[in-house]
């Protein structure tokens, strides 16, 4: 058991196989974590089915997985705020710390960013891994292991809604109720958003939404004409949203997300979808209305953990489904194709709970 490091390898299209990886060696920075939990993301299932997302091409065999959780087994020599034995969230992109974007202090946007389970770099659905010690964020006992997980996603929302500003009084548009739409539903009510409306195309999806506290839901169709939708979201708002986040990736979505938001508002882009699609520009420009992208999260992980270990966010409701790292394909497409209601499949690389304080 002790050399055992079962570790889910990427090798190509459809091609994900567990094998057995050397246990790594850690330098003086890093700590090598004994994984706990890994979430499965979009993106790990978008590189089983397509080998790519963009430029970021899987040329050889990579380690998949990077919402995840461990506990620290070793220490490099220069580690200072880690012990051996805690329990620790990994943000999984560590950026070179020497470019101006690094210095500037928005490390997302350094291009020399080695991120897990983006080609070329290994992720970390692993039983052993080596991470920059930095980027591991220690938790409390109270928040499990699968809490710390999910950090990633939440940061993603916790980073949407400080690029679109999201406060008090915030009239708040969500576009998608996948796992990105529902956290940063949760984040901007943590934030102080007065009204929070979200759509879908999936009803049980929106059916989560409302329990995690949305203001109003929207069923759409793929088909439907946005300026009318957009009508629509501004009747039953009652008002017409000053943040829109747009977090499905259809050229649709991000027409629809200029269309309703209200001039002078911010639009946020956090999905992905095709590189060049037909937006509104005129639209948006004549009424000030501000695009802006996401790009992950920067500096965004402690407010994640802040706002899980004090209660004002309960990212557990997205979690439909756990399995066991031996289980990692059966994991895969329960996510893949949505099986049982899928929003958030978890893969525990130790049996679950053994890191669990309650
Ligand atoms: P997901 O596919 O689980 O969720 C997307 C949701 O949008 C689904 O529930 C889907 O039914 C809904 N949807 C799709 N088309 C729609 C439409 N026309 N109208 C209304 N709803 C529609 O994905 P996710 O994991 O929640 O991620 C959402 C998006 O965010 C993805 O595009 C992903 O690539 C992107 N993402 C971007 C970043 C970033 O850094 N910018 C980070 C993480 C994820
Ligand atoms: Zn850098």
């Amino acid at each position: 058991m002790a050399n055992d490091n079962l570790t889910a390898v990427l090798h190509g299209i459809e091609d994900l196989r567990l094998e057995q990886r050397p246990i790594p060696e850690i330098g003086d920075h890093d700590v090598l974590l004994k994984m706990d939990s890994v979430g499965i993301c979009g993106s790990d299932v978008h590189y089983l089915v397509h080998g790519r997302i963009g430029d970021f091409v899987l040329n050889k065999p990579m380690i998949i997985g990077h919402e995840a959780s461990g506990v620290v087994a070793k220490l490099g020599k220069d580690v200072k705020h880690l012990a051996v034995g805690d329990r620790v969230a990994c943000e999984p992109g560590v950026p070179c710390r020497y470019c101006d974007h690094c210095k500037g202090g928005k490390y997302n946007l350094c291009p020399d960013m080695v991120f897990c389970a983006t080609p070329p770099y290994d992720g970390n659905l692993t039983r052993y891994y080596k991470h920059a010690a930095d980027f591991c964020y220690k938790l409390p006992d109270h928040v499990t292991m699968e809490e710390g997980a999910l950090l990633e996603p939440l940061a993603v929302g916790v980073h949407a809604c400080r690029r679109a500003g999201v406060g008090l009084g915030s009239k708040v548009l969500v576009l998608g109720a996948g796992p990105i739409g529902l956290v940063t539903l949760l984040t901007a009510q943590a934030m102080g958003a007065d009204q929070i409306m979200i759509t879908d195309l999936v009803q049980n999806r929106l059916d989560v939404a409302k329990e995690l506290g949305a203001t109003h839901t929207l069923l759409m169709d793929k088909d439907d004409n946005v300026e009318e939708i957009a009508k629509q979201i501004h009747q039953i708002m009652g008002v017409e949203p000053d943040k829109t986040i747009d977090c499905c990736g259809a050229e649709s979505t991000t027409r629809l997300s200029i269309f309703a938001t209200r001039s002078g508002g911010c639009v946020v882009i956090v999905g992905m979808g095709s590189p060049e699609p037909k937006i509104p520009l005129i639209n948006a420009l004549a009424r000030e209305v501000d695009i802006r992208g996401v790009f992950r999260y920067c500096n965004d992980y402690p407010a994640a953990l802040a706002l899980v270990a004090t209660g004002k966010v309960n990212v557990k409701r997205l979690i439909t489904h756990h399995f066991d790292i031996t289980e990692t394909s059966k994991a895969f497409e329960t996510a893949r194709y949505g099986h049982g209601g899928a929003i958030k499949v978890m893969i525990h690389v130790q049996p679950k709970d053994t890191n669990n304080k309650k």
